[in-house]
């Protein structure tokens, strides 16, 4: 027979147990109501400078560039593609289809430049969604050609550090990648939006920004090419950067040692711009890896050896704690 003290110990062990579990539901449901932990992040890769980032029910796309048309000629398109053959003096046109499978909700929507490759899917997401777009006045000129609304565009110069409801971003002024052999300069803007339709080749640069977006417990540091003003990122510290890596940071002097150094080393390298987006989704992506992302991952190794490079696969979230 038990006496009446264990009974009472037992009684109150049981209420201890049955509170704490309590306490574990609430917190889990909670979470689940809430969205994703506060404290990590997600980032999806839409390739080519195109990124989804998540944080609670904050959703953020840069660049998202999702038709991935088959542009030009030789190497970069493929033989089992058997989709229409586009060239720059094409007018531009989304694949919607393929836009609707991927993108439901978003919130804000940021642009590096004006380029067809950064640019061109805006529109068509922009109207979709309801999205606020962050860009250059080329990339909102042209916005408003399409027709979405001066109350949605927030035009940026770089410089600007803005606070939203659930996060902010600085605007930092940058540079374009350093094209053919360091030939290419284009200095066109539309300081009026645009005639329609646009060719290809119609989607100027229109100038080139990078971003710092804040969250609640991350910071990342996004670019849309392989070019960077040292100056405008020193000292930043992001945890988490997503940087150019095509062949064209090579006419850069020092340029990965140099990115790793001015923003702190930070801790999370996940390379964007470096595959081939002329073939569509699903397509692979090895010689581009091979070519591209092996021997920068060894330049991370040598600049920033505590550095951890995370090669994304398009259409995959990757979740930072
Ligand atoms: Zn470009």
């Amino acid at each position: 027979m038990k006496d009446n003290r264990s009974i009472k110990i037992l009684t109150s062990f049981r209420a201890y147990i049955y509170k704490f579990v309590g306490i574990v539901c609430f917190v889990c449901c909670a979470q689940f109501l809430c969205g994703q932990d506060k404290s990590s992040i997600d980032l999806k890769y839409l390739g080519c400078a195109g990124w989804e980032i998540t944080q609670g029910n904050t959703t953020v796309l840069i660049d998202p560039y999702i038709s991935r048309l088959k542009l030009g000629s030789g190497k970069s398109i493929s033989k089992e593609d058997n989709r229409r053959t586009f060239s720059s003096d094409d007018y531009f046109e989304s694949d919607t289809s393929v836009i609707d499978e991927i993108i439901s909700k978003v919130d804000y929507i940021l642009v590096h430049h004006s380029h067809f490759d950064h640019l061109s899917d805006v529109p068509y997401i922009a109207s979709k969604t309801g999205a606020r777009v962050i860009g250059t006045v080329t990339t909102c000129n042209i916005l408003e050609a399409y027709g979405i609304p001066a109350e949605q565009l927030v035009r940026v110069k770089g410089g600007e550090d803005y606070q939203f409801e659930n996060f902010s971003v600085r605007i930092i002024p940058s540079l374009h990648s350093a094209l053919k052999d360091k030939q290419y300069f284009d200095s066109r803007t539309y300081t009026e939006p645009p005639a329609l339709p646009l060719r290809i080749k119609d989607f100027v640069e229109g100038g080139s920004i990078m971003f710092l977006l804040r969250f609640d417990s991350h910071s990342v540091l996004s670019a849309g090419s392989m070019n960077f003003i040292e100056r405008e990122i020193q000292g930043l510290s992001p945890d988490i950067i997503l940087p150019g890596v095509n062949f064209s940071r090579l006419e850069i002097f020092n340029y990965t040692e140099r990115l790793l150094r001015a923003t702190n080393y930070p801790k999370i390298v996940i390379p964007a711009h470096w595959d081939n987006y002329r073939v569509p989704y699903g397509f692979s992506q090895q010689k581009a890896i091979d070519a591209k992302i092996i021997p920068f991952i060894k330049e991370v190794k040598e600049a920033s050896p505590d550095s951890k490079v995370i090669i994304p696969v398009h259409l995959e979230t990757i979740t930072i704690e």
